[in-house]
């Protein structure tokens, strides 16, 4: 081990977090001295901050991604007569928003270059579900690690077979595909970013969704707030005085505070750059790794990653298991992770007998992979002290 890294032993580091600067800290103390907590000025100017920067016409900024991803889901008006597509290689809020809607929820398996939603499992899926008439009304591809799936080619299959596209974006702001940025719903219906801490940019709590289309987005704003509208264009009776407002269907509160939205305003601005340094510690690792028994991450040429995560697959030439090398990293206080237990493994959704035979790239994937700390404010000496770490074990 060299000498200058010996002391990271003692902290540990974890796979990701946050970076905030005085500029955030002041944001938020300035909207602690202001007369709005929460409701006020700054989750508009959040919201049009967020929909200016990725070039879409509209964003409902709400609690969290898990929020956003259900209020979607029911703006497209999802029951249990639906059927929902998603990846199983994602946190288990991309399938559990379907179920809080009551619909089915199925997996396409995934593609073993970019850990994404395979077009070509998906294609065959809907050949498939068109003869047995069990097509998806919604699919909801994951831009894994921060990378855009195929959208122009899901688009075309969702033009040919009908389904509508969430994009979840959870990992993925500040990302771009074929020069446009992630979230200008070129190609979903509606996009979905996550500000948890260990996201790209954060709120603490905090999601957004974007979309082109003004009835999805005027449905969202009201789903948000328990269904409720004061709008006067919207009103089905007539104001009964200037305290009148009316509630038309059955929503949440799933409202974001104006101090989160303060933290946003002031991350978005540093966005591009948390990303750029993300970058740059992804070619420290592709350089310093590359001689090793593992897969390293592959850069799409027509996309530009948020690099949210950055995982490692382990070769079968490698003499350690994933479990030995991901213990071994956490004795060395390096909090390595894995990035997804397949979502039908869960005993929740074991009650829908999905067969693990379906999908073959995700168990592969699965059970080699490992994810490495990457985050803005990783050091070059914690860098380094990963890498020998790593080194040490596989060599
Ligand atoms: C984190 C995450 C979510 C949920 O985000 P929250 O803001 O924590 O609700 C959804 N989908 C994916 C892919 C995620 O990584």
């Amino acid at each position: 081990m060299m000498d200058k890294t010996k002391h990271l032993m003692d902290t540990f580091i974890p796979y990701g977090r946050q970076d905030i600067n005085q500029a955030d800290i002041d944001a938020v103390l300035s909207v602690l001295h202001s007369d709005w907590l929460t409701q006020g000025p700054m989750i508009e100017r959040f919201e049009h901050a967020v929909a200016n920067y990725c070039g879409a016409d509209y964003a409902v900024a709400v609690s969290n991604a898990t929020a956003a991803l259900h209020i979607a889901c029911l703006a497209l008006e999802l029951s249990q007569d639906d059927i929902v597509w998603t990846s199983p290689n994602s946190y288990v809020a991309s399938a559990n928003c379907a179920r809080y809607c009551g619909a089915k929820v199925d997996f396409v398996d995934i593609d073993l270059n970019t850990y994404n939603m395979s077009v070509a499992a998906l294609r065959l899926k809907l050949e498939h579900a068109n003869k047995n008439n069990t097509l998806p009304t919604v699919v909801i591809p994951v831009h894994f690690a921060g990378q855009s799936c195929e959208m122009n080619e899901i688009k075309k299959l969702a033009d040919q077979y009908g389904f509508k596209i969430i994009a979840d974006a959870a990992h993925a702001i500040g990302a771009s595909y074929y020069d446009q940025k992630v979230g200008a719903c070129v190609n979903a219906d509606m996009t979905v970013f996550s500000f948890h801490p260990v996201k790209v940019m954060t709120t603490a709590e905090g999601g957004m969704v974007l979309t082109n289309n003004k009835s999805l987005a005027d449905k969202l704003l009201r789903l948000r707030t328990h269904g409720v509208t004061r709008n006067p264009d919207l009103l089905q009776n007539k104001a009964e005085g200037p305290w009148y407002y009316e509630q038309h269907e059955l929503g949440f509160n799933y409202r974001m505070t104006d101090l989160q939205a303060a933290l946003g305003v002031s991350q978005l601005a540093r966005l591009d750059g948390f990303i750029a340094s993300r970058h740059q510690l992804a070619e420290v690792y592709d350089d310093a790794l590359k001689d090793l028994p593992l897969s390293l991450p592959l850069q799409q040429d027509d996309s530009y990653s948020a690099l949210h995560l950055y995982p490692v697959l382990l070769r079968e030439s490698a003499d350690i298991s994933r479990l030995e090398l991901f213990n071994a990293m956490r004795a060395a206080n390096i909090g390595v992770n894995v990035h997804y237990i397949p979502i039908y493994r869960q005993p929740y959704y074991q009650q829908f007998n999905y067969r693990v035979d379906d999908f073959p790239n995700m168990e592969k994937y699965y059970a080699t992979t490992l994810t490495l700390p990457l985050y803005p404010t990783l050091t070059m000496d914690e860098q380094a002290y990963i890498i020998e770490t790593l080194r040490s074990l596989l060599q």
